[in-house]
């Protein structure tokens, strides 16, 4: 089984109580369609009868309408997924929703997330009979539900997830209804939402707006949410834990125009550029942001730096998002063909280029290079992360530490190996600011920082040669 399996960063979707469920389904996950690209799926659900199609691909690739699979996926009730992994097990039975039979009925599973005991209880449900079929951690949540001796869906998912670890936003439709569930830290997001009678579940609220939904809520940390014909019930199963929100969330993984955890992910971004401008300012002509990620970053920077905001960049939108490809040469290439310089607008000018984040090195590199060529006269880069220095194991796709250029080198060398005249990253402290938190002065932090601090919440099974704390 590939380690990758195990790193994944991903979309989920659910509508109860609507008669075009799935076609919301499929908006709420094209508008989600940035949290994974390598496949997606839908499971409806009518009565008792289950309807899926899950495919490799893009969502519009999928459930098009010249292909008729939305047609087939009839029912009230409907959960979608995208899938995001880096190489290898993209085989169709990695591809969710999920479905089993289990002795109450069907049982569908979407999951974004990572589960960081996923090994090790794979490894007791393999010696004590259970057949797996694929290689993600999700599956082994199926094998916990279908072994509960509880009696209903919803008691059988808590004792399922009493035994796990891990951060996942999960939604499950079942005879029961649609039931929604956070870890108890409440690593990834999921809101709550409605539209006429229908009540919506998403990642993120941009799935919301899509189909015309009204935002109602995020979904709490630990909190289970069941939606069915009686309306919704909310309890909280687990163990409470210290709220710890991904902050690479606000970064990079979230869309711009999503709302999450009571932050508007635009204006976080903005104030992260602010606050990098007030930390590291420098005399320049051009602020140029790293499209699309850096884009409201450099707007902040620009405009509490008081220089001029001009796309020096140009993005070609029909790649996929840099990391995608799987090797190395592979994503050289990808690279290349993802950005151009806009000459005029660098040409002889002392540029500071925004991005939000440095992971490999591998787009710095290249961006600078191409701005020195298009004759920019200094180059200087600002970062709206603080220096990317461990692995996340709670479902955004980092590298190993190996691969992950700050854990390699100091801000100086960075800066060398780049070719930039200057470099500088927001601290963690100016972050937490930019986020309105009280800067994290050695107290129980409001994020999980982790990528940053090795500061990790759950602890995992994973070896990547960094220590738990
Ligand atoms: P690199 O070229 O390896 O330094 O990657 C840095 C770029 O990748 C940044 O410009 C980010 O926008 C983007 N990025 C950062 N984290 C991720 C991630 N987890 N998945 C995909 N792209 C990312």
């Amino acid at each position: 089984m590939g380690d990758d399996a195990f790193r994944e960063e991903c979309g989920v979707f659910g509508v109860y109580g609507s008669e075009e469920a799935a076609v919301h389904t499929a908006l709420g996950l094209h508008a989600l369609q940035h949290r994974g690209q390598e496949a997606a799926g839908i499971v409806s659900m009518e009565g008792a009868q289950f309807h899926s199609h899950r495919g490799i691909g893009h969502v519009g690739e999928n459930f098009d309408a010249a292909s008729g699979h939305l047609d087939r996926l009839i029912g009230r009730a409907a959960i979608g997924h995208n899938r995001y992994s880096t190489t290898g097990q993209s085989d169709l039975q990695n591809i969710q929703p999920f479905f089993a039979e289990l002795s109450f009925g069907g049982f569908a599973l979407a999951h974004n997330g990572n589960l960081t005991n996923a090994e090790r209880l794979r490894q007791s449900l393999v010696e004590t009979g259970s057949l797996m079929q694929g290689s993600t951690d999700t599956e082994v949540i199926i094998h916990l539900v279908a072994r509960s001796h509880q009696p209903a869906p919803d008691l059988r998912l808590i004792d399922a997830m009493k035994q796990i670890e891990g951060a996942y936003a999960l939604i499950c439709l079942c005879p029961q209804g649609l039931i929604a569930m956070r870890d108890p830290h409440g690593i990834r997001p999921l809101c709550l939402g409605q539209i006429g009678e229908a009540y919506v579940v998403s990642s993120e609220t941009c799935g919301l707006d899509i189909i015309g939904a009204e935002f109602i809520r995020d979904i709490a940390p630990g909190e289970m949410v069941v939606i069915n014909g009686d309306g919704i019930t909310s309890t909280q199963p687990l163990k409470t834990a210290p709220s710890r929100f991904c902050i690479f969330e606000y970064i990079y993984f979230s869309r711009p125009d999503s709302i999450v955890e009571g932050h508007h992910v635009y204006q976080a971004r903005k104030h992260i550029g602010r606050e990098l401008a007030s930390e590291s300012h420098i005399a320049a002509d051009v602020i140029v942001p790293v499209p699309d990620s850096g884009v409201p970053a450099a707007l902040g920077y620009a405009e509490a730096s008081n220089i001029p905001f001009d796309f020096g960049i140009i993005r070609n939108h029909y790649v996929g998002r840099t990391f995608i490809q799987p090797t190395d040469a592979g994503r050289q290439a990808g690279v290349k063909m993802k950005h151009n310089a806009n000459r005029h607008m660098v040409e002889g000018k002392r540029v500071v280029l925004v991005d939000d984040s440095i992971v490999r090195g591998t787009t710095s590199m290249k961006i600078a290079n191409m701005m020195r060529q298009a004759g920019a006269e200094e180059v200087h880069l600002r970062i709206a992360s603080p220096p990317t220095m461990h692995p996340c194991f709670y479902g955004v796709d980092t590298p190993d530490r190996e691969k992950l250029i700050a854990a390699q080198m100091d801000v100086a060398e960075i800066a060398a190996h780049i070719g930039v005249d200057s470099l500088a990253f927001i601290s963690l402290d100016g972050l937490y600011r930019a986020l309105g938190e009280r800067a994290r002065d050695g107290t129980e932090p409001q994020f999980c920082d982790a990528c940053f601090t090795g500061d990790y919440p759950i602890a995992h099974d994973a070896g990547k040669g960094v220590s738990v704390k």
